[in-house]
């Protein structure tokens, strides 16, 4: 068979093999990069059930990483996931009856990015290494984002990393996990400006193509496909653990939804042939993808701060690759779907009666009050601590648990990480990790620029090497 290739949901770039994908992120066209076919897995469902985290890795990617040599994913894989605290990598256990947790924050950073970005980062080195060259990764963060990407490519002789965050407006704890690594090819600069700004200043950065060209800057946001990738995995490493347990014949999964990134992998594995009855996507206040599932309208709000701030996003990047599925492969739709949107900030998906948007996806918001009460319920019930993004999905994950089989919320992020909400819904101060109480007093370093775009392109190519 043929190896899958990457083609742009506006389709006009030609298409690419995994390794060129990866490298380059964002389309040339303005796209996402997409696999031109999925493979069908049911063949190997039951070989695989038995699997640990890291060959189940190596036996799903090696299907869409046909450039790579097979030793060398392998060495990828077990290097990346051998970063992770408990042996397990992404445990599942039980929170209810019917009800899940699939807890993905036990890498370095605690967050669910780092599954992908730990595997990233090596992938990076990996190709770097065969093609020679060098790359800069650029990034914008408010948050988990910034500080998984920095992890995964700390100490690596040919990436430097320059990562954005808008300067006294993140948590200081998650300022701290990124400023407190001092590595040479780690540089934290904090605009004096929004997370927008942050974005804004990106954006004009990679459409400089001569800039782009000559400092090979590289992508760490989901829009690249391999952290997509990285993802596919734990949905089914999870449902043969939780069918293996409750002899269900299929699972539902609830997923804390900004991007769009984690669930659409979600989307994908059931695509793949994993038995997923069906996925809860579930959001905050800032609630534009959960209208659109329930009404077919994609309309632009403001984005409002909540207290599960990686949700706080109204233009989901990957719901463009979702929605090049959904018009079956049309890439002038997309294209005119996008124009429509960027134009007038709504779209309406054609022919998508109330309720009938996608009859895999069902949708829910939760709010403040809600997210607290959930993080107390479940302490009060069995002792586990939720972090606001993870109980956001379990308040909307709970509002669907009605069918015959059982629900995996997705854990997204440590407690630890978000101890003022902990402290709101439980009254005690009970969120802490070592590695975060480590970062109490740590030397930090951090440069402090003006919002302007041409501050930062001189700052990264004074610090390229
Ligand atoms: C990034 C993030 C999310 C949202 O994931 P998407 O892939 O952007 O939908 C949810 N929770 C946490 C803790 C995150 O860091």
């Amino acid at each position: 068979m043929n190896d899958i290739r990457y083609v742009s949901t506006r389709g006009e770039q030609e298409p690419l093999s995994f390794k060129d994908a990866v490298m380059t992120g964002l389309a040339r066209d303005g796209g996402l990069l997409v696999p031109d076919r999925l493979p069908d897995v049911r063949p190997f469902l039951r070989e695989w059930a038995s699997l640990d985290y890291a060959d189940l890795a190596f036996a799903i990617m090696r299907l869409f990483a046909g450039d790579v040599a097979p030793h060398r994913l392998r060495a990828l894989v077990n290097g990346a996931y051998a970063a992770f605290s408990v042996p397990e990598v992404a445990p599942t256990r039980k929170l209810g009856e019917g009800l899940y947790l699939l807890e993905l924050f036990h890498g370095p950073t605690l967050a669910f990015k780092d599954i992908a970005l730990q595997f990233l980062g090596r992938l990076f080195a990996e190709i770097l290494e065969e093609r020679g060259g060098r790359m800069n990764i650029l990034a914008a963060t408010s948050g988990d984002t910034g500080s998984a990407a920095i992890a995964g490519v700390r100490g690596q002789e040919r990436v430097d990393i320059f990562v954005m965050h808008p300067h006294g407006r993140v948590s200081p704890l998650q300022e701290r996990q990124m400023t407190s690594v001092l590595d040479a090819n780690v540089h934290n600069i904090a605009l004096e400006g929004s997370f927008d700004d942050c974005q804004r200043v990106m954006k004009t950065l990679f459409n400089d193509l001569p800039f782009k060209e000559k400092y090979s800057l590289g992508a760490v946001n989901s829009v690249n496909w391999a952290r997509i990738l990285a993802q596919i995995v734990y949905y089914f490493h999870s449902a043969f653990r939780v069918m293996e347990e409750t002899g269900a014949d299929g699972v539902q999964f609830s997923v804390p939804t900004g991007n769009f990134g984690d669930i659409l992998a979600g989307w994908y594995a059931k695509r793949m042939g994993l038995p997923v009855r069906r996925l809860v996507l579930a959001t905050n206040e800032n609630d534009i993808l959960a209208r659109f599932f329930n009404t077919g309208r994609y309309e632009l709000g403001r984005v409002v701060p909540t207290i599960n701030p990686s949700m706080d996003i109204q233009v989901a990047s990957n719901f463009e690759r979702w929605l090049h599925a959904k018009l079956g492969g049309d890439c002038a739709a997309v294209r005119e779907a996008m124009r429509t949107f960027a134009e007038t900030g709504r779209y309406e998906l054609p022919g998508a009666s109330r309720g009938k948007v996608d009859a895999e996806i069902v949708a829910g918001a939760s709010d403040t009050k809600r997210t607290l009460a959930t993080i107390a319920k479940h302490y009060k019930k069995s002792g586990t601590l939720l972090d606001p993004h993870s109980a956001a999905g379990v308040w909307v994950g709970e509002q669907f648990n009605e069918l015959d089989v059982p629900t995996i919320c997705l854990a997204t992020a440590h407690p630890a990480k978000f101890p003022k909400a902990i402290l709101d819904a439980t009254g005690e101060d009970l969120a802490h990790h070592p590695v975060l109480d480590a970062l109490a007093g740590a030397e930090t370093r951090v440069a402090v620029l003006p919002n302007d775009a041409e501050a930062v392109r001189a700052h990264v190519a004074a610090h390229a090497r």
